[in-house]
């Protein structure tokens, strides 16, 4: 029996003439998985990665020679001067906020150019939520730069918000939850050498989320001083259970590791326990698991492109994160596709999602997640606030074939059934 027998013949036609048209986008990110695993390998092979490197450390974790190896393999591959990455940064928003109170003083004000960041940042920053332990608290000031009609950065906004006292300028590279295009590393690279030309001194931070290796050149490449991100999210390859980084200019990632544990103990210890394993081996599968995971997005946008649902990008657009944005217009049809692609999940297929709230989201989300790992969004998910105009983010994967087969049955179960 055919996967698709299940399947209406107008929609595997459809499904057909879509495996051949988007041949040539695929072929694309085939190549990027490819530079992007010579780099990683490169890394492994320049830092000499032994099996023992393996082996857990346990209490304080001193002298932990698979935690080096790990961070000056994640420095080379982001051509940082230094790097953090730990199971002790829980989240990509504990990364960043570590980062963030890492190297801003009471007094310093940061400065957002791309908009409004991602929703959970808001708390972080006093933005939203009781404020404790927020910036607001710390008197460290907060501006954004919006973004211009057209999605894009407002450069002469970024010259009448910067003042003296601005020492953060925070790029965010995906669209999060937001309904702007992502950026691409080229035009980072012009935020960069924009912020460069006019203040020499300014620390440049990156939110990569969602990001890494979408692109053969990550924001670091291209002169930012310091970027975080997420191991439940591309970097971690699909298979780490928990985890962040910070990489960037050494002094930085001093700042920030003695924020995360203390001053005088900084990087030197941090137990990891048993993740140094999955983390090493999950950066080494990163590469080709981000590859599927945009391939499948391909799949997506082209499939439903098919039945006149818009997406973002467009099926045939140049991609810098993972993020597949479906407008579906109705509460119920986002629903419903989102309850499909839960039953076309590898684990709680049989259970249904609802639409809830959830800490640091204003609105409430619906989240169809049968992943492995809790909340990893480099396997197949499908999630979104439930606001107009009804926007999914259908996102991840680890296998194109996991994302071909979840996508063909929750399109059949929208508009066959
Ligand atoms: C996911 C994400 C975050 C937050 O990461 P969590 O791991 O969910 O805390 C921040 N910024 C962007 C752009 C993201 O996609």
């Amino acid at each position: 029996m055919s996967w698709s027998s299940q399947l209406p013949p107008d929609l595997v036609e459809k499904i057909e003439r879509v495996d051949d048209k988007i041949i040539p986008m695929r072929r694309e990110m085939e190549e990027v998985a490819l530079a992007n695993q010579s780099k990683v390998l490169t890394a492994f092979r320049h830092n000499h990665l032994s099996e023992s490197h393996f082996a857990m450390s346990t209490g304080y974790g001193y002298d932990d020679l698979g935690r080096d190896a790990l961070e000056a393999i994640y420095a080379d591959v982001f051509r940082t001067a230094d790097a953090i990455v730990r199971p002790q940064l829980i989240s990509g928003t504990h990364a960043i906020a570590t980062a963030l109170f890492g190297v801003l003083r009471p007094g310093d004000d940061l400065l957002y150019i791309t908009g409004t960041p991602y929703d959970t940042l808001l708390e972080v920053l006093g933005v939203t939520g009781d404020g404790i332990g927020s910036f607001k608290e710390y008197n460290i000031g907060y501006d954004q730069v919006a973004l211009q009609a057209n999605g894009q950065v407002d450069f002469a906004g970024i010259q009448e918000k910067v003042t003296e006292k601005t020492k953060v300028i925070a790029i965010q590279r995906s669209r999060g939850y937001d309904q702007r295009p992502s950026f691409t590393v080229a035009k980072i690279d012009e935020m960069v050498r924009f912020i460069r030309r006019h203040y020499p001194e300014m620390i440049i931070f990156t939110d990569n989320c969602y990001g890494e290796f979408a692109e053969t050149r990550e924001p670091t490449e291209v002169g930012v001083d310091l970027m975080a991100g997420s191991l439940i999210k591309n970097p971690g390859g699909g298979i780490c259970k928990t985890g962040g980084y910070i990489v960037g200019r050494e002094d930085l990632i001093k700042r920030c590791a003695v924020r995360l544990t203390t001053p005088g103990v900084g990087k030197e210890a941090g137990a990891m326990i048993n993740s140094t394993h999955e983390m090493i081996q999950g950066f080494f599968l990163a590469p080709h698991a981000v590859s599927q995971a945009i391939q499948g997005a391909i799949f997506t946008a082209a499939l439903l492109a098919e039945f006149e649902i818009e997406s973002t990008p467009k099926w045939d657009e140049p991609r810098t994160d993972l993020i597949q944005m479906v407008a579906l217009k109705e509460q119920e049809v986002m629903v419903k596709f989102c309850q499909a692609i839960q039953r076309y999940s590898p684990v709680d297929a049989h259970v249904s999602p609802i639409p809830a709230y959830m800490p640091g989201y204003e609105d409430d989300v619906i989240m169809a997640a049968g992943t492995f790992i809790q909340g990893a969004s480099l396997e197949l998910t499908a999630d979104g606030p439930l606001r107009s105009p009804y926007i999914l983010y259908v996102q991840g994967g680890l296998t194109y074939e996991h994302v071909k087969l979840a996508v063909s049955y929750a399109v059949n179960d929208v508009f066959f059934i």
